[in-house]
C-alpha cells in the first residue's frame, strides 16, 4: 500500500528573514535530525513540522519529539522518572 503524503507546510512561504510558517521564522533541520520523520521538504531544504528551530532543540538535549532516537538509562544510574507512574505507587502506598 502506497504512504500517503502530506504536506505539512502547506501555506509556508520563503521571506527574506528565512521560511515563514503560521507566522513564525522556522530554520532548517540540524545534522543530529537525520532519520526523525518529523522532517518535512521544502523546496531545496528540510524543516521541522513540530519545532520552529531544530538546532536550538537540540542543544538543551535530547529533542523529545525525535522518532529516531530514544533515551537511554547508562550504567552510572542516571533514571528518568516517568512523573505519572511514580504517583501511582505513591498511591497505592508502596
Ligand atoms: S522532532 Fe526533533 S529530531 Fe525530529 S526533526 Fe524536529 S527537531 Fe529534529
Amino acid at each position: 500500500m502506497a504512504k500517503k503524503i502530506v504536506n505539512v507546510l502547506e501555506g509556508a512561504a520563503m521571506t527574506n528573514d528565512g521560511l515563514s510558517f503560521k507566522g513564525t521564522i522556522i530554520t532548517p533541520v540540524a545534522e543530529k535530525c537525520d532519520g526523525c520523520d518529523r522532517q518535512a521538504p521544502f523546496e531545496d531544504k528540510f524543516y521541522c513540522s513540530s519545532y520552529s528551530s531544530p538546532e536550538n532543540k537540540w542543544a538543551s538535549g535530547i529533542c523529545n519529539f525525535a522518532t529516531h532516537v530514544r533515551v537511554v538509562v547508562d550504567k552510572t544510574g542516571q533514571v528518568s522518572v516517568n512523573p505519572l507512574k511514580a504517583s501511582k505507587r505513591a498511591a497505592k502506598g508502596r
